[in-house]
């Protein structure tokens, strides 16, 4: 097993010589209050370009979420949000997303030094696309509303859509500022108040997005943010009484450990999870084309997406043609500091994860699967792993069926769309896919037969704020995004009023 001790140190990276902006110790936001936690405790957020520390985080627990989930409920009940014009709620929002593009280079320069992800697309993808999902929802505000329904007899119905209630937001380490925004955007829109849990990975662009909602207004106790590992802090917010819905993203079996901490008080679930996601590349696709999206399938944010294109099958006859062009090009991919802007691969994101993609490496030799490029980590006290391809895998190899959550791909060919689908199908996942068809009519037709949320033609990773993602089979449950985040957000009341 690789491990970053045995990694020779090389010279110091960029980012560990000059941190560009000023880093203060992360403290919990409870009831419109900067606090430590109950206990006093902290932890270290490390650099995972550098594995130095960045700076200690207040540590939080049960008691620190009880105080959150209490003022999140005060909020609700007797508190100006769940009431106020609809409109100004979305003024509020607005305000959020203007102070994110003003603040856009320090987010981005604080997400890349916490993720690890390259500095070019914490500028061009994390923190617009951020702003751009609360420029989103603020205008949803007040465009939330019931209907009347046309009841037999003398009476008049109507429906009023309501907020949830207190909601808890349980978000990873690959997308913290995006994760949140996803999560905080539908939910506050909506008048709920929130609870938020970042990763214990990634939480310094979390915190200062609490700040920025302090400074755009938003009443206290409406946001509030605990940092702390997932099994305490995680636990006790799915587990806690006070808390009406949780929503999650992260690994599956975390979902399905939220799911049961969840059940004794029937709390409302909404989980986006893991994934194995099929490309499935067609001998008449524009091949060029097909190769830079099977690259920024899988290499996009050092292949810690869920909905990583981790299974590439290629129709057998341009089997050689195309790995041939992904092969040179993955070979020539720039990893390493992550602040300078040429780079196009950083570190992942912690060294458990570096020893787990680095074990399934070893696993897909040992399983017979032939190496066709990367499989190598960096000389460095980062966690950077080479971009890497297996060739010749067979759909029932470990590397082929496990999330591996790392810039490992597994090649596969196929000679029919049947089975091309049925392969691309063969997985207890079901979040994404994509294929690579000139055919308009084999697009469409294989868009229909594939069990995923999401479906890309002649794309990959094609993102907008109006556009609902989601899982199917054990990806998870509940849309995100869109129209459709609303309905997680909401519940609906029937009011009845006699006329006679
Ligand atoms: P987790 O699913 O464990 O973490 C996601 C979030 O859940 C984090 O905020 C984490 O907190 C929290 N959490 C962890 N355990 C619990 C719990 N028992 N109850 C409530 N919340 C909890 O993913 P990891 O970050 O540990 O990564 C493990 C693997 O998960 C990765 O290797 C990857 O394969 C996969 N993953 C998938 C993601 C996806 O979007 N599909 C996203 C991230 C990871 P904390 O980090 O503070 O412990």
């Amino acid at each position: 097993m690789a491990t970053k001790s045995t990694a020779k140190s090389m010279k110091k990276t960029e980012s560990s010589r000059r941190p560009p902006i000023k880093i203060k110790p992360g403290k919990m936001l409870i009831d419109g209050e900067w606090m430590d936690s109950c206990s006093g405790r902290t932890f270290e957020t490390i650099n995972p370009a550098t594995g130095r520390a960045i700076t200690r985080i207040a540590e939080g627990d049960d008691k620190d979420v009880d105080l959150a989930v209490n003022a999140a409920r005060m909020a609700f009940e007797s508190g100006p949000w769940p009431n106020m014009d609809a409109r100004d709620r979305g003024r509020i929002l607005a305000k959020v997303a203007e102070l994110i593009e003003k603040n856009q280079e320090e987010l981005a320069i604080l997400e890349t030094m916490d993720n690890g992800k390259p500095i070019t697309q914490s500028r061009t993808v994390d923190v617009p696309y951020t702003a751009d999902t609360f420029f989103y929802y603020a205008g949803w505000a007040d465009k939330i509303h019931g209907e009347t329904i046309p009841v037999r007899g003398n009476m008049f119905n109507y429906t009023l859509r309501e907020p949830v209630g207190v909601v808890g937001q349980i978000i990873p380490w690959n997308f913290p500022l995006l994760m949140a925004a996803w999560k905080l955007g539908p939910a506050l829109t909506c008048g709920n108040t929130v609870v938020l849990k970042p990763s214990k990975f990634t939480t310094l662009t979390c915190l200062r997005l609490g700040e920025l909602f302090m400074e755009a207004g938003l009443p206290k106790g409406v946001l509030n943010i605990v940092t702390g590992p997932g099994e305490t802090v995680g636990e006790a917010l799915a587990r806690h009484p006070g808390v009406d819905k949780v929503a999650f993203t992260g690994e599956t079996l975390t979902g399905k450990e939220i799911m049961r901490a969840a059940a004794d008080t029937l709390k409302r679930v909404s989980l986006e999870l893991g994934g194995k996601s099929p490309n499935i590349v067609f001998a008449d696709a524009d091949i060029e084309e097909a190769v830079k999206g099977a690259l920024t399938g899988i290499f996009f944010n050092q292949g810690e997406c869920c909905c990583a294109a981790s299974r590439l099958f290629l129709e057998r006859k341009i089997h050689d043609q195309f790995m041939d062009r992904m092969v040179s090009f993955a070979s020539k991919m720039r990893v390493g500091d992550p602040l300078d802007p040429k780079t196009e691969m950083g570190p992942l994101i912690s060294e458990a994860q570096f020893n787990k993609v680095m074990d399934y490496i070893d696993t897909g030799k040992e399983e017979g699967a032939e190496l066709a490029c990367g499989g190598k980590s960096m000389e460095s006290d980062g966690y950077f792993v080479r971009p890497t391809i297996f060739d010749n895998v067979r759909n029932d190899m470990k590397i082929a069926r496990e999330e591996i959550f790392g810039p490992v791909v597994s090649a596969l060919t196929f000679k029919s769309i049947d089975e091309a689908i049925e392969s691309g199908n063969q997985t207890p996942y079901g979040l994404a896919a994509a294929v690579w068809t000139k055919d308009i009519k084999k697009a469409h037709a294989a868009a229909r037969q594939l069990r995923a949320g999401t479906v890309w033609i002649n794309t990959y990773n094609a993102f907008d704020a109006a556009s609902p993602f989601g899982g199917y089979k054990q990806s998870g449950f509940g849309r995100e995004l869109g129209i459709h985040s609303l309905e997680l957000y909401t519940q609906i009341k029937s009011v009845w009023v006699n006329l006679s």
